[in-house]
Protein backbone atom coordinates (compact mmCIF):
# COMPACT_ATOMS: atom_id res chain seq x y z
CA UNK A 1 0.00 0.00 0.00
CA UNK A 2 1.22 3.39 -0.81
CA UNK A 3 1.56 6.11 1.62
CA UNK A 4 -0.54 8.63 -1.09
CA UNK A 5 -3.62 6.95 -1.26
CA UNK A 6 -4.26 6.45 2.17
CA UNK A 7 -5.20 3.19 4.30
CA UNK A 8 -8.02 1.17 3.40
CA UNK A 9 -10.90 3.05 2.17
CA UNK A 10 -14.49 2.48 0.73
CA UNK A 11 -12.99 3.09 -2.81
CA UNK A 12 -10.34 -0.13 -2.14
CA UNK A 13 -13.41 -2.27 -1.44
CA UNK A 14 -15.07 -1.01 -4.54
CA UNK A 15 -12.31 -1.54 -6.67
CA UNK A 16 -11.23 -5.23 -5.18
CA UNK A 17 -15.00 -6.43 -6.10
CA UNK A 18 -14.70 -4.76 -9.27
CA UNK A 19 -11.35 -7.04 -9.99
CA UNK A 20 -12.76 -9.72 -8.07
CA UNK A 21 -16.10 -10.37 -9.89
CA UNK A 22 -13.50 -10.01 -13.49
CA UNK A 23 -15.17 -6.49 -14.25
CA UNK A 24 -12.76 -4.66 -15.55
CA UNK A 25 -10.49 -7.87 -16.71
CA UNK A 26 -7.88 -6.97 -13.84
CA UNK A 27 -7.14 -3.55 -14.70
CA UNK A 28 -7.26 -0.03 -13.06
CA UNK A 29 -7.55 3.03 -14.83
CA UNK A 30 -8.06 6.15 -12.91
CA UNK A 31 -7.71 10.09 -14.17
CA UNK A 32 -7.05 13.45 -12.77
CA UNK A 33 -9.27 16.05 -14.67
CA UNK A 34 -8.55 19.29 -13.85
CA UNK A 35 -10.10 22.07 -15.68
CA UNK A 36 -6.97 24.19 -16.43
CA UNK A 37 -8.64 27.31 -15.70
CA UNK A 38 -6.60 28.29 -12.44
CA UNK A 39 -3.84 26.83 -10.34
CA UNK A 40 -3.64 23.89 -8.08
CA UNK A 41 -4.66 23.62 -4.69
CA UNK A 42 -4.53 21.14 -1.45
CA UNK A 43 -7.61 19.82 -1.85
CA UNK A 44 -6.58 18.87 -5.56
CA UNK A 45 -3.86 17.33 -4.15
CA UNK A 46 -6.03 14.88 -2.67
CA UNK A 47 -7.21 13.73 -5.37
CA UNK A 48 -4.39 13.32 -7.28
CA UNK A 49 -2.97 11.41 -4.42
CA UNK A 50 -5.87 8.82 -4.32
CA UNK A 51 -5.93 8.72 -8.47
CA UNK A 52 -2.42 8.08 -8.56
CA UNK A 53 -1.87 6.48 -5.41
CA UNK A 54 -4.45 3.74 -6.28
CA UNK A 55 -2.67 3.30 -9.52
CA UNK A 56 0.30 2.43 -8.01
CA UNK A 57 -1.37 0.36 -5.31
CA UNK A 58 -3.35 -1.69 -8.11
CA UNK A 59 -0.26 -1.62 -10.48
CA UNK A 60 -2.14 0.08 -12.86
CA UNK A 61 -1.94 3.47 -14.46
CA UNK A 62 -3.82 7.10 -13.99
CA UNK A 63 -3.97 9.63 -16.56
CA UNK A 64 -3.94 13.60 -16.51
CA UNK A 65 -6.77 14.66 -18.53
CA UNK A 66 -7.25 18.65 -18.96
CA UNK A 67 -10.65 18.85 -18.90
CA UNK A 68 -10.74 21.58 -21.14
CA UNK A 69 -13.77 22.08 -22.62
CA UNK A 70 -14.77 25.87 -21.39
CA UNK A 71 -12.60 28.59 -24.21
CA UNK A 72 -13.58 31.36 -21.72
CA UNK A 73 -11.89 30.38 -18.83
CA UNK A 74 -8.43 28.44 -19.92
CA UNK A 75 -5.48 29.06 -20.69
CA UNK A 76 -1.58 27.75 -21.52
CA UNK A 77 -0.33 29.41 -18.03
CA UNK A 78 -2.82 26.92 -15.90
CA UNK A 79 -1.93 23.84 -18.17
CA UNK A 80 2.08 24.60 -17.30
CA UNK A 81 1.38 25.33 -13.94
CA UNK A 82 -0.88 22.17 -13.24
CA UNK A 83 1.77 19.93 -14.45
CA UNK A 84 4.97 21.49 -12.46
CA UNK A 85 2.69 20.56 -9.57
CA UNK A 86 1.57 17.36 -9.80
CA UNK A 87 4.78 16.03 -10.81
CA UNK A 88 6.44 18.13 -7.65
CA UNK A 89 3.94 16.64 -5.72
CA UNK A 90 5.94 12.99 -6.61
CA UNK A 91 3.69 11.88 -9.43
CA UNK A 92 4.21 10.70 -12.83
CA UNK A 93 1.81 10.30 -15.81
CA UNK A 94 4.69 9.26 -18.47
CA UNK A 95 2.79 9.38 -21.75
CA UNK A 96 -0.65 9.21 -20.35
CA UNK A 97 -1.25 13.42 -21.07
CA UNK A 98 -4.25 13.75 -22.31
CA UNK A 99 -7.08 16.96 -23.42
CA UNK A 100 -10.73 16.90 -23.66
CA UNK A 101 -10.50 18.74 -26.60
CA UNK A 102 -8.39 16.46 -28.25
CA UNK A 103 -11.68 13.88 -28.03
CA UNK A 104 -13.64 17.20 -29.74
CA UNK A 105 -14.41 15.11 -33.25
CA UNK A 106 -15.18 11.73 -31.65
CA UNK A 107 -17.62 13.75 -28.84
CA UNK A 108 -19.20 14.90 -31.96
CA UNK A 109 -19.64 11.76 -33.46
CA UNK A 110 -20.86 10.13 -30.31
CA UNK A 111 -23.65 12.75 -30.67
CA UNK A 112 -24.89 11.98 -33.88
CA UNK A 113 -25.30 8.76 -32.99
CA UNK A 114 -26.95 9.54 -29.80
CA UNK A 115 -29.61 12.12 -32.19
CA UNK A 116 -29.79 8.62 -34.57
CA UNK A 117 -31.32 6.84 -32.12
CA UNK A 118 -34.03 9.99 -30.91
CA UNK A 119 -31.87 10.31 -27.85
CA UNK A 120 -30.95 13.90 -28.91
CA UNK A 121 -32.50 16.75 -30.49
CA UNK A 122 -31.84 20.30 -31.37
CA UNK A 123 -33.40 22.93 -29.35
CA UNK A 124 -34.21 26.26 -30.51
CA UNK A 125 -35.11 27.57 -27.04
CA UNK A 126 -33.02 30.32 -25.13
CA UNK A 127 -31.01 29.74 -22.20
CA UNK A 128 -33.41 31.28 -20.18
CA UNK A 129 -36.05 29.71 -21.79
CA UNK A 130 -34.68 26.66 -21.22
CA UNK A 131 -34.19 27.38 -17.63
CA UNK A 132 -37.88 28.10 -17.01
CA UNK A 133 -39.31 24.93 -18.40
CA UNK A 134 -36.65 23.06 -16.32
CA UNK A 135 -39.38 22.66 -13.66
CA UNK A 136 -38.00 22.49 -9.71
CA UNK A 137 -37.48 19.24 -7.20
CA UNK A 138 -41.10 19.39 -6.67
CA UNK A 139 -42.61 20.83 -10.23
CA UNK A 140 -41.86 18.69 -13.15
CA UNK A 141 -40.60 20.48 -16.16
CA UNK A 142 -42.18 21.23 -19.67
CA UNK A 143 -41.01 19.16 -22.52
CA UNK A 144 -39.47 21.48 -25.35
CA UNK A 145 -41.97 22.15 -28.34
CA UNK A 146 -38.84 20.85 -30.21
CA UNK A 147 -38.86 17.57 -28.26
CA UNK A 148 -40.14 15.77 -31.17
CA UNK A 149 -38.22 16.59 -34.07
CA UNK A 150 -37.37 14.59 -36.81
CA UNK A 151 -33.93 12.71 -36.51
CA UNK A 152 -33.09 13.52 -40.34
CA UNK A 153 -33.99 17.13 -39.06
CA UNK A 154 -32.09 16.97 -36.04
CA UNK A 155 -29.04 15.75 -37.94
CA UNK A 156 -29.27 18.36 -40.45
CA UNK A 157 -29.48 20.93 -38.14
CA UNK A 158 -26.55 19.63 -35.66
CA UNK A 159 -24.15 20.23 -38.38
CA UNK A 160 -25.15 23.17 -38.93
CA UNK A 161 -24.65 24.20 -35.54
CA UNK A 162 -20.96 23.13 -36.07
CA UNK A 163 -20.53 24.99 -39.64
CA UNK A 164 -21.15 27.64 -37.60
CA UNK A 165 -24.70 29.17 -39.54
CA UNK A 166 -26.80 30.04 -36.05
CA UNK A 167 -25.71 32.76 -33.98
CA UNK A 168 -24.08 31.88 -30.08
CA UNK A 169 -26.62 30.63 -27.80
CA UNK A 170 -29.51 30.16 -30.57
CA UNK A 171 -29.49 26.77 -30.51
CA UNK A 172 -28.54 23.91 -28.01
CA UNK A 173 -28.36 20.05 -28.38
CA UNK A 174 -29.97 18.31 -25.66
CA UNK A 175 -30.41 14.95 -24.55
CA UNK A 176 -33.97 13.55 -24.87
CA UNK A 177 -34.44 11.82 -21.21
CA UNK A 178 -37.12 12.48 -19.02
CA UNK A 179 -38.36 16.23 -18.41
CA UNK A 180 -40.84 14.42 -15.50
CA UNK A 181 -37.52 12.95 -13.60
CA UNK A 182 -37.09 13.68 -9.72
CA UNK A 183 -33.13 14.40 -11.08
CA UNK A 184 -32.71 17.24 -12.87
CA UNK A 185 -29.84 16.35 -14.30
CA UNK A 186 -32.08 14.04 -16.49
CA UNK A 187 -34.38 16.60 -17.49
CA UNK A 188 -33.08 17.04 -21.14
CA UNK A 189 -29.69 18.32 -20.00
CA UNK A 190 -27.97 20.20 -22.82
CA UNK A 191 -25.33 19.13 -24.45
CA UNK A 192 -23.67 21.28 -26.98
CA UNK A 193 -23.85 25.10 -27.19
CA UNK A 194 -22.97 27.51 -30.04
CA UNK A 195 -20.06 29.86 -28.25
CA UNK A 196 -17.88 31.65 -30.84
CA UNK A 197 -14.91 31.77 -29.00
CA UNK A 198 -11.26 30.94 -29.43
CA UNK A 199 -10.19 27.73 -27.48
CA UNK A 200 -6.38 28.08 -26.61
CA UNK A 201 -5.98 24.45 -28.45
CA UNK A 202 -8.31 24.27 -31.21
CA UNK A 203 -8.57 27.85 -32.11
CA UNK A 204 -11.50 28.58 -33.66
CA UNK A 205 -11.68 25.28 -34.81
CA UNK A 206 -15.17 24.31 -33.24
CA UNK A 207 -18.09 27.00 -32.48
CA UNK A 208 -20.10 24.51 -30.57
CA UNK A 209 -18.68 23.10 -27.10
CA UNK A 210 -19.49 20.59 -25.20
CA UNK A 211 -21.45 20.38 -21.57
CA UNK A 212 -18.67 19.34 -18.82
CA UNK A 213 -21.02 16.34 -18.29
CA UNK A 214 -20.99 15.34 -21.63
CA UNK A 215 -17.66 15.72 -22.23
CA UNK A 216 -16.33 13.96 -18.99
CA UNK A 217 -17.94 11.00 -18.80
CA UNK A 218 -17.23 9.86 -22.96
CA UNK A 219 -13.55 10.77 -22.43
CA UNK A 220 -13.31 8.69 -19.36
CA UNK A 221 -14.89 5.88 -21.12
CA UNK A 222 -12.40 6.88 -24.99
CA UNK A 223 -9.32 6.52 -22.48
CA UNK A 224 -10.89 3.13 -21.07
CA UNK A 225 -10.55 4.78 -17.53
CA UNK A 226 -12.32 1.53 -15.39
CA UNK A 227 -12.70 3.88 -12.14
CA UNK A 228 -13.69 7.82 -12.15
CA UNK A 229 -13.05 8.86 -9.01
CA UNK A 230 -14.88 12.52 -8.88
CA UNK A 231 -16.23 15.16 -5.73
CA UNK A 232 -19.51 14.31 -3.99
CA UNK A 233 -21.49 17.15 -5.94
CA UNK A 234 -21.50 14.65 -8.65
CA UNK A 235 -23.47 12.17 -6.96
CA UNK A 236 -26.57 13.34 -8.70
CA UNK A 237 -25.11 13.36 -12.59
CA UNK A 238 -24.15 9.86 -11.90
CA UNK A 239 -27.56 8.84 -13.81
CA UNK A 240 -26.87 11.08 -16.28
CA UNK A 241 -23.05 9.87 -16.88
CA UNK A 242 -24.48 5.97 -17.05
CA UNK A 243 -27.30 6.96 -19.05
CA UNK A 244 -25.16 8.14 -22.01
CA UNK A 245 -22.38 5.47 -21.13
CA UNK A 246 -25.67 3.14 -22.10
CA UNK A 247 -26.90 5.26 -24.82
CA UNK A 248 -23.70 4.07 -26.38
CA UNK A 249 -23.20 0.78 -25.21
CA UNK A 250 -20.36 1.17 -24.28
CA UNK A 251 -18.21 -1.55 -23.18
CA UNK A 252 -15.88 -1.58 -21.20
CA UNK A 253 -18.10 0.98 -18.81
CA UNK A 254 -16.01 3.10 -16.44
CA UNK A 255 -17.81 3.39 -13.01
CA UNK A 256 -18.24 6.68 -11.28
CA UNK A 257 -17.36 6.80 -7.65
CA UNK A 258 -17.98 9.87 -5.46
CA UNK A 259 -15.63 11.03 -2.16
CA UNK A 260 -15.69 14.14 0.06
CA UNK A 261 -13.83 16.64 -1.15
CA UNK A 262 -11.04 18.38 1.10
CA UNK A 263 -12.20 21.01 3.14
CA UNK A 264 -9.36 23.62 4.48
CA UNK A 265 -10.53 25.68 7.89
CA UNK A 266 -8.71 29.06 7.39
CA UNK A 267 -8.66 28.84 3.75
CA UNK A 268 -10.65 28.94 0.83
CA UNK A 269 -10.65 26.26 -1.74
CA UNK A 270 -12.37 27.43 -4.77
CA UNK A 271 -10.63 28.27 -7.73
CA UNK A 272 -13.01 30.85 -8.58
CA UNK A 273 -12.07 32.58 -5.08
CA UNK A 274 -8.76 32.62 -5.14
CA UNK A 275 -8.59 33.86 -8.51
CA UNK A 276 -10.18 37.14 -7.02
CA UNK A 277 -7.68 37.11 -4.44
CA UNK A 278 -4.87 37.14 -7.20
CA UNK A 279 -6.47 39.35 -9.33
CA UNK A 280 -7.69 42.29 -6.61
CA UNK A 281 -3.89 42.01 -5.50
CA UNK A 282 -4.91 40.67 -2.18
CA UNK A 283 -1.98 38.47 -2.16
CA UNK A 284 1.15 38.59 -4.37
CA UNK A 285 0.21 35.90 -6.68
CA UNK A 286 -0.97 32.30 -7.24
CA UNK A 287 2.59 31.43 -5.33
CA UNK A 288 2.06 33.82 -2.65
CA UNK A 289 2.86 31.37 0.70
CA UNK A 290 -0.51 32.40 2.39
CA UNK A 291 -2.11 30.98 -0.65
CA UNK A 292 -3.54 26.83 0.33
CA UNK A 293 -2.24 26.07 -3.96
CA UNK A 294 0.62 24.09 -4.29
CA UNK A 295 2.64 26.46 -5.71
CA UNK A 296 1.89 28.75 -2.54
CA UNK A 297 2.69 25.65 -0.41
CA UNK A 298 5.47 25.16 -2.20
CA UNK A 299 6.94 28.95 -2.04
CA UNK A 300 6.77 28.77 1.72
CA UNK A 301 8.82 25.71 1.95
CA UNK A 302 6.43 23.52 2.45
CA UNK A 303 7.69 19.83 1.30
CA UNK A 304 5.73 17.85 -1.21
CA UNK A 305 6.46 14.60 1.71
CA UNK A 306 4.46 16.56 4.44
CA UNK A 307 1.33 17.19 1.82
CA UNK A 308 1.18 13.61 0.83
CA UNK A 309 1.35 12.45 4.27
CA UNK A 310 -1.37 14.66 5.08
CA UNK A 311 -3.80 13.49 2.17
CA UNK A 312 -2.95 9.94 3.63
CA UNK A 313 -4.18 11.23 7.23
CA UNK A 314 -6.70 12.76 6.52
CA UNK A 315 -8.42 9.67 4.72
CA UNK A 316 -11.26 9.22 1.98
CA UNK A 317 -14.73 9.16 3.15
CA UNK A 318 -18.16 9.86 1.80
CA UNK A 319 -19.21 12.51 4.45
CA UNK A 320 -18.35 16.28 3.54
CA UNK A 321 -16.05 17.26 7.02
CA UNK A 322 -13.69 20.16 7.67
CA UNK A 323 -10.10 19.45 8.28
CA UNK A 324 -8.40 21.52 10.75
CA UNK A 325 -5.28 23.44 9.54
CA UNK A 326 -3.86 22.27 12.76
CA UNK A 327 -3.60 18.91 11.53
CA UNK A 328 -1.84 20.40 8.08
CA UNK A 329 0.36 22.21 10.03
CA UNK A 330 1.14 18.84 12.69
CA UNK A 331 1.94 16.55 9.33
CA UNK A 332 4.66 20.04 8.35
CA UNK A 333 6.29 19.65 11.81
CA UNK A 334 6.10 16.17 11.69
CA UNK A 335 7.94 15.62 8.70
CA UNK A 336 10.49 18.68 9.17
CA UNK A 337 11.61 17.87 12.31
CA UNK A 338 13.55 15.04 11.79
CA UNK A 339 16.38 16.37 9.35
CA UNK A 340 16.05 19.84 9.56
CA UNK A 341 19.19 21.60 10.95
CA UNK A 342 18.89 23.63 13.76
CA UNK A 343 19.90 27.73 13.67
CA UNK A 344 19.48 30.63 15.93
CA UNK A 345 17.90 33.85 14.34
CA UNK A 346 17.18 37.05 16.60
CA UNK A 347 13.56 38.53 14.71
CA UNK A 348 13.71 41.44 17.42
CA UNK A 349 16.73 42.24 18.84
CA UNK A 350 17.91 44.11 21.83
CA UNK A 351 21.38 44.75 22.37
CA UNK A 352 23.34 42.95 25.60
CA UNK A 353 26.77 44.18 26.45
CA UNK A 354 28.66 41.70 28.31
CA UNK A 355 30.73 43.70 30.44
CA UNK A 356 32.81 41.51 31.77
CA UNK A 357 33.97 40.18 28.16
CA UNK A 358 37.12 41.47 26.87
CA UNK A 359 36.30 44.03 23.78
CA UNK A 360 38.30 42.55 21.06
CA UNK A 361 37.49 38.39 22.56
CA UNK A 362 35.70 36.31 19.72
CA UNK A 363 35.16 32.83 20.87
CA UNK A 364 34.33 30.48 17.87
CA UNK A 365 32.04 27.82 19.67
CA UNK A 366 31.63 24.64 17.54
CA UNK A 367 27.71 24.11 17.58
CA UNK A 368 25.78 20.79 16.77
CA UNK A 369 22.87 21.21 14.11
CA UNK A 370 21.01 18.83 16.02
CA UNK A 371 19.75 17.65 19.34
CA UNK A 372 22.44 15.31 20.88
CA UNK A 373 19.81 12.55 21.34
CA UNK A 374 18.50 12.64 17.55
CA UNK A 375 22.15 11.06 16.55
CA UNK A 376 22.63 13.56 13.84
CA UNK A 377 25.89 14.87 12.71
CA UNK A 378 26.73 18.17 11.90
CA UNK A 379 28.16 21.17 13.57
CA UNK A 380 28.83 25.14 12.65
CA UNK A 381 30.78 27.82 14.29
CA UNK A 382 28.60 30.56 16.24
CA UNK A 383 30.90 33.77 17.50
CA UNK A 384 30.72 35.22 20.65
CA UNK A 385 31.81 38.86 21.35
CA UNK A 386 31.21 41.03 24.09
CA UNK A 387 28.39 42.42 22.17
CA UNK A 388 25.18 40.39 21.14
CA UNK A 389 21.21 40.40 19.97
CA UNK A 390 18.68 38.61 22.00
CA UNK A 391 15.25 38.52 21.29
CA UNK A 392 13.42 42.02 23.02
CA UNK A 393 10.36 39.45 24.25
CA UNK A 394 12.90 37.54 26.38
CA UNK A 395 13.85 39.99 28.84
CA UNK A 396 11.15 41.46 31.06
CA UNK A 397 11.64 44.46 33.41
CA UNK A 398 8.81 43.14 35.67
CA UNK A 399 8.08 39.44 34.57
CA UNK A 400 5.46 37.48 35.81
CA UNK A 401 5.93 34.88 38.01
CA UNK A 402 6.95 31.72 35.91
CA UNK A 403 9.20 33.93 33.77
CA UNK A 404 12.58 31.87 32.98
CA UNK A 405 13.84 33.95 30.37
CA UNK A 406 15.41 37.60 31.52
CA UNK A 407 15.05 39.96 33.70
CA UNK A 408 17.07 42.36 35.92
CA UNK A 409 18.94 40.40 38.79
CA UNK A 410 18.21 37.24 36.93
CA UNK A 411 20.24 34.75 35.15
CA UNK A 412 19.90 33.01 31.95
CA UNK A 413 21.87 30.86 29.53
CA UNK A 414 22.54 31.70 26.33
CA UNK A 415 22.06 28.66 24.00
CA UNK A 416 25.09 26.36 23.36
CA UNK A 417 27.34 29.46 25.48
CA UNK A 418 27.31 30.74 28.64
CA UNK A 419 24.63 31.61 31.71
CA UNK A 420 24.63 35.40 31.65
CA UNK A 421 23.28 37.77 34.43
CA UNK A 422 21.53 41.14 34.11
CA UNK A 423 22.74 43.92 36.07
CA UNK A 424 21.64 46.69 34.31
CA UNK A 425 19.11 48.08 31.66
CA UNK A 426 19.49 51.29 29.73
CA UNK A 427 16.65 52.73 28.17
CA UNK A 428 15.62 55.62 25.84
CA UNK A 429 13.81 58.84 26.62
CA UNK A 430 10.36 57.09 26.58
CA UNK A 431 11.78 54.42 29.03
CA UNK A 432 12.36 51.76 26.13
CA UNK A 433 14.94 48.97 26.87
CA UNK A 434 17.82 49.65 24.18
CA UNK A 435 20.45 47.59 26.11
CA UNK A 436 21.23 45.19 28.84
CA UNK A 437 24.09 45.13 30.20
CA UNK A 438 25.27 41.52 31.64
CA UNK A 439 27.69 39.49 33.65
CA UNK A 440 28.96 36.52 32.08
CA UNK A 441 29.39 33.46 34.35
CA UNK A 442 32.63 32.28 32.81
CA UNK A 443 32.81 28.73 34.73
CA UNK A 444 29.36 27.67 32.63
CA UNK A 445 30.45 26.86 29.38
CA UNK A 446 28.79 23.69 28.58
CA UNK A 447 28.97 22.94 32.40
CA UNK A 448 25.70 23.95 34.80
CA UNK A 449 26.38 26.87 37.21
CA UNK A 450 27.45 25.79 41.05
CA UNK A 451 25.14 26.15 44.09
CA UNK A 452 21.91 27.92 41.80
CA UNK A 453 19.53 26.75 39.30
CA UNK A 454 19.54 28.40 35.53
CA UNK A 455 16.40 27.39 33.97
CA UNK A 456 15.92 29.43 30.75
CA UNK A 457 17.88 28.92 27.55
CA UNK A 458 17.28 32.10 24.72
CA UNK A 459 19.00 32.02 21.49
CA UNK A 460 21.31 35.24 20.66
CA UNK A 461 23.90 36.15 17.72
CA UNK A 462 27.18 38.21 17.94
CA UNK A 463 26.53 41.96 17.13
CA UNK A 464 29.31 42.52 15.28
CA UNK A 465 28.47 38.99 13.24
CA UNK A 466 25.14 38.97 12.80
CA UNK A 467 24.06 38.73 9.33
CA UNK A 468 20.97 41.18 8.38
CA UNK A 469 17.83 38.98 6.73
CA UNK A 470 14.81 39.68 5.96
CA UNK A 471 12.00 37.39 7.91
CA UNK A 472 8.67 37.13 6.81
CA UNK A 473 5.95 35.41 9.41
CA UNK A 474 3.26 33.91 7.13
CA UNK A 475 0.26 32.58 9.14
CA UNK A 476 -2.99 31.13 7.99
CA UNK A 477 -4.81 33.32 5.33
CA UNK A 478 -8.03 33.52 6.87
CA UNK A 479 -9.03 34.61 10.95
CA UNK A 480 -12.06 32.17 11.10
CA UNK A 481 -12.32 28.83 10.26
CA UNK A 482 -15.09 29.02 7.49
CA UNK A 483 -14.45 32.42 5.57
CA UNK A 484 -17.16 31.75 3.11
CA UNK A 485 -19.83 30.55 5.61
CA UNK A 486 -21.82 33.66 5.77
CA UNK A 487 -24.09 33.59 2.51
CA UNK A 488 -24.11 37.20 2.19
CA UNK A 489 -21.37 39.56 3.09
CA UNK A 490 -17.54 38.87 1.62
CA UNK A 491 -15.62 36.26 2.24
CA UNK A 492 -12.27 38.79 2.20
CA UNK A 493 -14.26 40.62 5.30
CA UNK A 494 -12.32 37.59 7.30
CA UNK A 495 -8.52 37.96 5.87
CA UNK A 496 -6.40 37.36 8.85
CA UNK A 497 -4.42 41.25 8.83
CA UNK A 498 -1.37 39.50 10.45
CA UNK A 499 -0.83 36.89 7.83
CA UNK A 500 2.20 38.28 6.24
CA UNK A 501 4.45 40.19 8.80
CA UNK A 502 7.70 41.32 7.43
CA UNK A 503 10.77 41.81 9.91
CA UNK A 504 12.73 44.36 8.47
CA UNK A 505 15.72 44.30 10.87
CA UNK A 506 16.11 40.76 12.12
CA UNK A 507 19.53 39.22 12.72
CA UNK A 508 20.58 35.90 11.76
CA UNK A 509 23.71 33.84 12.76
CA UNK A 510 26.60 34.29 10.58
CA UNK A 511 26.62 30.73 9.29
CA UNK A 512 23.69 31.98 7.21
CA UNK A 513 25.34 33.59 4.94
CA UNK A 514 25.82 30.06 3.20
CA UNK A 515 22.42 29.50 2.98
CA UNK A 516 21.09 28.75 -0.59
CA UNK A 517 18.02 29.40 -2.09
CA UNK A 518 15.49 26.69 -1.35
CA UNK A 519 16.95 25.49 2.10
CA UNK A 520 14.91 24.74 5.09
CA UNK A 521 16.12 25.82 8.58
CA UNK A 522 14.74 25.56 12.15
CA UNK A 523 15.05 28.70 14.34
CA UNK A 524 15.51 27.21 17.48
CA UNK A 525 12.55 28.22 19.70
CA UNK A 526 11.09 29.88 16.26
CA UNK A 527 9.86 27.90 14.03
CA UNK A 528 10.86 26.16 10.63
CA UNK A 529 11.93 28.40 8.11
CA UNK A 530 12.55 28.39 4.18
CA UNK A 531 15.31 30.42 2.11
CA UNK A 532 13.28 32.54 -0.43
CA UNK A 533 13.93 31.11 -3.79
CA UNK A 534 13.40 34.51 -5.57
CA UNK A 535 13.04 37.26 -3.65
CA UNK A 536 16.80 37.59 -1.67
CA UNK A 537 19.54 40.47 -2.46
CA UNK A 538 23.06 39.64 -2.21
CA UNK A 539 24.49 39.10 1.43
CA UNK A 540 20.81 39.55 2.53
CA UNK A 541 18.72 36.44 2.41
CA UNK A 542 15.04 36.00 2.98
CA UNK A 543 13.17 33.51 5.26
CA UNK A 544 9.70 32.60 4.67
CA UNK A 545 8.39 31.17 7.73
CA UNK A 546 6.53 27.68 7.19
CA UNK A 547 5.32 27.04 10.51
CA UNK A 548 5.73 27.37 14.12
CA UNK A 549 7.07 25.32 16.55
CA UNK A 550 3.86 24.85 18.35
CA UNK A 551 0.24 25.25 17.06
CA UNK A 552 -0.21 28.96 18.43
CA UNK A 553 -3.59 28.90 17.31
CA UNK A 554 -4.50 25.59 19.74
CA UNK A 555 -3.63 27.41 22.58
CA UNK A 556 -5.00 31.32 21.13
CA UNK A 557 -8.41 28.90 21.75
CA UNK A 558 -7.81 27.14 25.01
CA UNK A 559 -7.84 30.57 26.48
CA UNK A 560 -10.47 31.66 24.32
CA UNK A 561 -12.77 29.06 24.23
CA UNK A 562 -13.39 27.14 20.78
CA UNK A 563 -13.45 29.11 17.71
CA UNK A 564 -17.38 30.86 17.38
CA UNK A 565 -18.02 30.16 21.14
P1 LIG B 1 -13.07 24.45 -8.05
O1 LIG B 1 -14.42 24.19 -7.47
O2 LIG B 1 -12.09 25.00 -7.08
O3 LIG B 1 -13.09 25.22 -9.34
P2 LIG B 1 -12.96 22.05 -9.50
O4 LIG B 1 -13.50 20.82 -8.91
O5 LIG B 1 -13.81 22.71 -10.50
O6 LIG B 1 -12.49 23.01 -8.35
P3 LIG B 1 -11.19 20.79 -11.28
O7 LIG B 1 -10.05 21.36 -12.02
O8 LIG B 1 -12.38 20.38 -12.05
O9 LIG B 1 -11.57 21.83 -10.17
O10 LIG B 1 -10.71 19.61 -10.35
C1 LIG B 1 -9.95 18.54 -10.82
C2 LIG B 1 -10.19 17.36 -9.92
O11 LIG B 1 -9.84 17.68 -8.58
C3 LIG B 1 -11.64 16.96 -9.92
O12 LIG B 1 -11.71 15.56 -10.07
C4 LIG B 1 -12.14 17.39 -8.59
O13 LIG B 1 -13.11 16.50 -8.11
C5 LIG B 1 -10.88 17.35 -7.71
N1 LIG B 1 -10.98 18.32 -6.65
C6 LIG B 1 -11.17 19.64 -6.77
N2 LIG B 1 -11.26 20.23 -5.56
C7 LIG B 1 -11.13 19.24 -4.64
C8 LIG B 1 -11.14 19.19 -3.21
N3 LIG B 1 -11.31 20.30 -2.48
N4 LIG B 1 -10.97 18.00 -2.62
C9 LIG B 1 -10.79 16.89 -3.35
N5 LIG B 1 -10.77 16.86 -4.68
C10 LIG B 1 -10.94 18.01 -5.34
MG1 LIG C 1 -14.53 20.74 -11.86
Amino acid sequence: MSESSGPGNFIRTIIDEDLAAGRTAGRVVTRFPPEPNGYLHIGHAKSICLNFGLAQDYGGVCNLRFDDTNPLTEEHEYVASIEQDVRWLGFDWGERRFHASDYFERLYEFAVRLIGKGSAFVCDLSHDEVRDARGTLTRPGRPSPYRDRPVQENLALFARMRAGDFPDGSRTLRARIDMASPNLNLRDPVIYRIRRAPHYRTGDAWCIYPSYDWAHGQSDYIEGVTHSICTLEFQDHRPLYEWFLEQLDAQPRPRQIEFARLNLAYAVMSKRLLQQLVRERVVSGWDDPRMPTLSGLRRRGVTPEAIRQFCAGIGVAKADSLVDMGFLESCIRKDLEPATPRVMCVHDPLRVVLTNWPQDRVLELEAPYFPDESGRQGTRLVPLSRELFIEREDFMEDPPKGFFRLSPGGEVRLRRAYVIRCDEVLKDAAGTPVELRCSVDLETLNAAPVGRKVRGIIHWVSARHALPAQVRLYDRLFAVPNPTGDKEGDFKRHLNPDALQVLAGAMAEPSLAAARPGERYQFERKGFYFVDPLDAAPGKPVFNRIVTLRDTWARLQDQQGPPGA
